[in-house]
């Protein structure tokens, strides 16, 4: 049995792993615990009714620290501060970590690695089985292409709520595509196009394309383009459960590991 304290739960990812739990998408998780802000309208709900099921017996609180220590793993969909701050506090309690949250900074990201050297962290953005067999079809691909007049761009779409841009899936795929390139995603991504060019494309660049609106999921693309054919490769998120229930996967997996920071491919052996 996985014990899981869930923070971010009056989220939109929150209610959904709530949601699984409840509904037993992944067998022996329980929810021993449910945290979101001090100013939450949900604050002393139970965290099954906010997510639209039945009772489950977790009010939603704010204090992290008084509800870890019956977890065995802390699962955090929050923001990128409160991941950073919640995975210092998790290696002084020595308490494993599901992070899902993206946007962070390379600071941010540098001190949960620092915390994954003393308990066992998997960080991905994006949970999802079929992102993560994305990552090495794209990783395939792209050596396949190298140096062979290919041009690289990345669409994605998402919810007019969404905050970072481009998202994290689409520089995880593009960070793939790059090592197949054998280069680092830094020395070729391009943010947006917008004036005038000489008209000449630098080979091995990955443009990134971000669109906001509605309440699209998370759609994500990536092209190879080539003179005379156009290679695609689409994911479409058509809900939030393939995220939960891989993050859930993630918790059990790591509940008994060593101190390290894993990415979903590890859990998924993908
Ligand atoms: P959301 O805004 O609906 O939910 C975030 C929740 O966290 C809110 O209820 C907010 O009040 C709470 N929160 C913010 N800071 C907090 C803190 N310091 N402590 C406790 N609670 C805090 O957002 P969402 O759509 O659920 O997404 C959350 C994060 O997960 C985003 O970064 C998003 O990009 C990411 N995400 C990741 C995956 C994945 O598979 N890894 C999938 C979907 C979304």
């Amino acid at each position: 049995m996985t014990k899981v304290v869930i923070v971010g739960a009056a989220g939109r990812m929150g209610r959904t792993l709530v949601r699984c739990i409840r509904e037993g998408a992944v067998p022996d998780v329980v929810l021993v615990g449910a945290v979101d802000l001090w100013d939450c309208p949900d604050l002393g709900r139970d965290a099954g009714r906010v997510a639209g099921v039945d009772e489950v017996g977790v009010p939603i609180g704010c204090d992290l620290a008084a509800v870890a220590p019956q977890a065995d793993v802390v699962v955090d969909f929050s923001s990128h501060h409160g991941s950073t701050g919640n995975s210092s506090r998790c290696a002084e309690w020595g308490r494993p970590m599901v992070i899902g949250t993206t946007g962070l900074s390379a600071d941010e990201q540098a001190e949960v690695g620092a915390a994954a050297r003393r308990i066992p962290i998997v960080m991905s953005a994006n949970m999802s089985l079929g992102v993560n067999l994305l990552l090495s079809l794209l990783e395939r691909a792209a050596v396949a292409l190298r140096d062979r007049g290919y041009d690289v761009e990345i669409v994605e779409r998402h919810h007019r709520q969404k905050r970072d841009a481009p998202s994290g899936t689409a520089l995880m795929l593009g960070a793939a595509v790059a090592a197949g390139f054998g280069r680092r995603l830094e020395e070729v991504a391009v943010y947006g196009r917008r004036g005038m060019s000489d008209g000449s494309r630098p080979g091995g660049e990955i443009g990134f394309h971000a669109m906001r609106g509605g309440d699209i999921v998370g759609d994500h693309t990536v092209l190879f383009a080539g003179m005379g054919e156009l290679l695609e490769f689409t994911h479409r998120a058509t809900g939030r459960e393939t995220f939960a229930i891989g993050a859930l996967r993630a918790a059990a997996w790591a509940k008994d590991r060593a101190p390290g920071l894993y990415s979903m491919r590890d859990v998924l052996g993908v």
